[in-house]
């Protein structure tokens, strides 16, 4: 354990440099940060492939130490041994070879959304596809080879159990998005909103929801993320415009949410895989339950509105907190998954899983990619998006090589959902206590349900035990039914 508490360090090395890289780093340091993460990264590597920790763990799985699968040595020989096999077989060779293609990749890509030029873009793609197919072979897989891919994202979950879940979450999410317009007005978003008071209420909200600011921080940057440094050092940053109190304000609460994760996690297994957080859409709901469950809520804004209008008077002095509350929760079919709200949002991630799989299996040539997702776009948002950089080219995440990436947005958002319902029948008057201001009550059923648990079952288990039922899609359906419902008055 003092070895993977020493890896545990290391990465913790690498993501404060990461850290300091997207705040406060002169652009001048780029190089020499390059150079600083490599150096770690490739000791990383070489510790985690070492064959004696194969050796080392053969004689673990042989011993009693490992008799009760849920006991902490059992979880953390299982996640140290899943974790090795699959780093020791990835050649060196291509885990260089993806590192080198996918920053040039990003760079293109950048250059080519700027333009909209999709041509300059297409032969990179082409390249990461050929190179995640080689990862995928390199992995194993036992029908499809994305699910090897999907494996590094949500460990054990298969792509046709997700195409399942994903289908009947399409048909239940098209006629609601269909009832739903058109658009609520939310042109009191847009008006005078200083910076300074935008991160005043930010940071005062963040706090009451319970993110400790002792062992945490704020600060801005270009896109809002949140990094965990080790135990008392959780950051967060996100990013403000004058012009709009939504970006900042819900990126807070969403960088929040893995926040009090990552803060409620047992500080007695710090640095051991048994002490992390399974999965990353695990991770992602409760970003997406901070943000959407809680933040969008009626209750949260009769506690918080108030206090909004006394930070901003001049923008919400004479707005009521009906048209405040119907304009943070408006719906809207849009052509950019980054923006929607949560109505719409899944309806993106299902058109990015479909052409992904299609790309890494085959079946769809990176030179159809902009025909396939205008058509899937028609089909599934009823809206065809007006050139490549507000189509194919509008996320990252492809240049860089994360495939099998997507699907966790919208398990997370499932997983919310599905853990807010069940929070909401075992805490009585969840919503009285919001409007109270109290958030108290629904931290501690999640610490104690989920954040404590840290890696003890897979995601899909660890829902399970939560909730009583396995993964469904329904209760984020009536969940969003039963809101939008009503605040549309339908
Ligand atoms: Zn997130």
């Amino acid at each position: 354990m003092q070895r993977t508490r020493q890896d545990e360090l290391l990465a913790s090395c690498l993501e404060l440099l990461s850290w300091d890289e997207l705040t406060y780093m002169p652009r001048a340091g780029a190089a020499q940060r390059g150079e600083q993460m490599a150096l770690l990264s490739g000791i990383y590597h070489d510790r985690a492939v070492d064959a004696r920790i194969g050796e080392l763990l053969g004689e673990l799985e042989n011993s009693t130490l490992v008799g009760d699968p849920l006991a902490p040595a059992a979880v953390n020989v299982r996640e140290i041994r899943r974790a090795h096999q699959r780093m020791s077989r990835v050649p060196r060779s291509l885990v260089e070879e993806l590192a080198r293609v996918t920053t040039l990749a990003q760079h293109e890509w950048e250059a080519a959304r700027r333009e909209s030029d999709f041509p300059r873009f297409r032969p990179w793609l082409q390249k990461v596809i050929v190179l995640k197919r080689r990862e995928a072979d390199a992995l194993g897989y036992e029908a499809d080879p994305y699910d090897a891919l999907l494996e590094e994202h949500e460990p054990g979950a298969r792509s046709t159990d997700l195409a399942r879940l994903f289908d009947a979450l399409r048909r239940e999410l098209v006629p609601l998005v269909n009832r739903l317009t058109p658009p609520a007005d939310m042109s009191v978003l847009r008006r005078e909103y200083p910076l300074d008071r935008q991160e005043s209420f930010g940071k005062a909200v963040a706090a009451a929801l319970g993110f400790d600011f002792e062992a945490g921080r704020l600060d801005t940057t270009v896109h809002p993320f949140c990094s965990a440094i080790g135990p008392g050092d959780c950051r967060l940053a996100t990013r403000y415009d004058v012009h709009d109190f939504s970006d900042a304000f819900f990126s807070i609460l969403h960088e929040v949410g893995h926040g009090l994760y990552e803060q409620g996690l047992d500080p007695d297994h710090q640095g051991t895989p048994i002490g992390e957080v399974p999965s990353v859409a695990l991770h992602e709901s409760q970003a997406r339950l901070w943000e959407n469950t809680v933040g969008r809520s009626r209750p949260f804004w009769e506690h918080f509105y108030p206090r909004a209008r006394a930070h901003f008077p001049g923008a919400l002095g004479d707005v009521k907190l009906d048209d405040f509350h119907l304009a943070v929760n408006h719906v809207e079919r849009s052509p950019i998954r980054a923006t929607a709200d949560e109505v719409t949002y899944n309806l993106h991630i299902l058109v990015r899983f479909d052409l992904e799989r299609a790309l890494i299996a085959g079946n769809l040539e990176v030179a159809e990619l902009p025909g396939a997702w205008n058509e899937a776009y028609r089909q599934y948002l009823g809206i065809t998006p007006r050139s490549d950089a507000e189509g194919c080219l509008q996320d990252g995440h492809w240049g860089a090589g994360l495939i099998g990436y997507f699907p966790t947005y919208t398990l997370g958002n499932l997983f919310a959902a599905q853990l807010f319902s069940r929070a909401a029948v075992e805490l009585a008057d969840l919503d009285c206590s919001f409007a109270r201001g109290r958030f108290d009550g629904l931290l501690g059923w999640l610490r104690e349900k989920i954040y404590r648990q840290g890696h003890r079952y897979p995601a899909g288990r660890l829902i399970e035990q939560a909730t009583g039922r396995p993964p469904d899609y329904r209760p984020f359906i009536e969940y969003l039914s039963n809101k939008y419902t009503a605040l549309y008055s339908i």
